[in-house]
């Protein structure tokens, strides 16, 4: 028997539109018992059936799988990840020979709550954000497997910093078919190569959300001495080249990055590459650097990973990009990013704006730039939507 969980009065209206979170503040009682990570079925206080999913302890109290009720097995996970591959094919991302990385599901926006999986060449790297999603990962690996067949040779669960720290399962990363890939395995992405490594790397290994704002970088760089901070393992640095930069600098706190970073420019462009790989504090960095660059990229990691500490973050953003608006060369173009979904595009876009007056910079906005289209948005889910960049010219 699943478990059933009542909502109080009225409390379905946002299930009503698919938002797929149930809070705890909206659940009168439970039936069944159920536990963290287990299908519990959803009803209204009068007992009609409204949804199924994962429950959670938390204030996000239940992730919906589905507004049907429709049995939760092998062939139902099989068809979901079928669907979010046939999405990849209609990109043109699934079987590309010039990009070999792409995020197959996107969690909610691939209507799988707390799942995160990417393709990297035929190894496909699982992150689970839910415990309902950690205790059926098995089973998610085999739907990975009936849907690539032989496009796909290992799967790799990185679930360990990811899955609820206080549920206790004490998750140990590891292959669960195929595998061990050699490490770190090369990639393409829009023809550039790329050296991932998902045992050691942050994330599941790239930030392949960035693939289609790099290239806008490739796109401006031309000519140009680019500064690419919170630099990672060099994903702008080696479009900036590609595209003709004059000279790039690579700073990431990170001395693990920063040595792939380099590998990568040298993979790409050979060891005369004008590059230099810097592992610094980027703030320290921006502070004390002088003002020849007039390419600055900004793409740090979140500083708000909740609500609560929003205010902060917001000082955060804003000290960085008035620091970096300050500094470029008049004539310059500055690409800035927040990744924290606690952060709407509106305020981004005020605290940008605040760093320009505290700046004293005329500045205009090029572009507003978002996440692409393997991290789709769920329309009744638009806290989905997470990744926000602005492209601004310095005058
Ligand atoms: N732009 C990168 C992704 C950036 S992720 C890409 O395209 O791949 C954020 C990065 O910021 C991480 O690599 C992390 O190591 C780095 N980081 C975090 N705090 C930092 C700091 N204070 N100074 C410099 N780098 C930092």
């Amino acid at each position: 028997m699943i478990p059933k969980i009542y909502l109080k009065r009225g409390k379905e209206e946002s299930l009503e539109r698919h938002h797929p979170w149930i809070f705890s503040g909206a659940i009168e009682r439970a039936e069944g018992d159920p536990e963290e990570g287990q299908v519990v079925d959803v009803h209204t206080r009068d007992g009609q059936f409204i949804a199924r999913g994962h429950c959670q302890v938390g204030s996000i109290a239940v992730r919906v799988l589905t507004f049907r009720q429709e049995e939760i097995d092998a062939a139902w996970w099989r068809r979901r990840i079928a669907e979010a591959y046939n999405l990849r094919r209609a990109l043109g991302l699934a079987g590309n020979a010039q990009t070999t990385c792409y995020r197959l599901v996107h969690g909610e926006g691939d209507n799988l709550p707390g799942l995160v999986v990417d393709i990297y060449g035929r190894t496909a790297v699982v992150q689970c954000h839910s415990v309902g999603m950690y205790l059926v990962r098995t089973e998610i690996a085999a739907a990975l497997g009936e849907v690539f067949g032989d496009r796909l040779e290992a799967v790799y669960d990185k679930s360990a910093q990811t899955v609820p720290f206080n549920a206790g399962l004490d998750p140990v990363d590891g292959y669960l078919y195929g595998g061990p890939t050699a490490q770190p395995l090369e990639v393409l992405e829009n023809g550039n190569r790329f050296l991932v490594n998902w045992e050691k790397g942050q994330k599941t290994g790239f930030f392949i959300d960035q693939r289609e704002n790099r290239e806008l970088v490739r796109r401006y760089a031309a000519g140009r001495r680019v500064l690419n901070t919170f630099c990672y393992t060099g994903g702008f640095s080696v479009y900036a080249l590609a595209g003709g930069a004059a000279a790039v600098d690579s700073v990431d706190s990170s001395q693990y990055a920063v040595e792939l970073a380099a590998r990568n420019v040298e993979l790409n462009f050979g060891p005369d590459a004008p590059h230099r790989a810097i592992a610094a504090d980027a703030m320290d960095f921006i502070r004390d650097m002088d003002d020849t660059y007039d390419m600055v990229i900004l793409d740090p990691p979140a500083f708000a990973k909740h609500h609560k500490v929003l205010g902060n973050a917001m000082q955060g953003y804003r000290r960085l990009n008035a620091r970096a608006i300050q500094k470029i060369k008049s004539g310059g173009i500055l690409f800035t990013f927040s990744c924290s979904q606690a952060v709407s595009r509106e305020v981004f876009r005020t605290t940008v704006f605040s760093a320009a007056a505290i700046a004293g910079r005329n500045v205009r906005i090029l572009h507003q730039l978002t996440q692409p289209a393997d991290h789709p948005v769920n329309i009744y889910h638009p806290e989905g939507e997470y990744l926000k960049g602005l492209v601004l010219y310095v005058e």
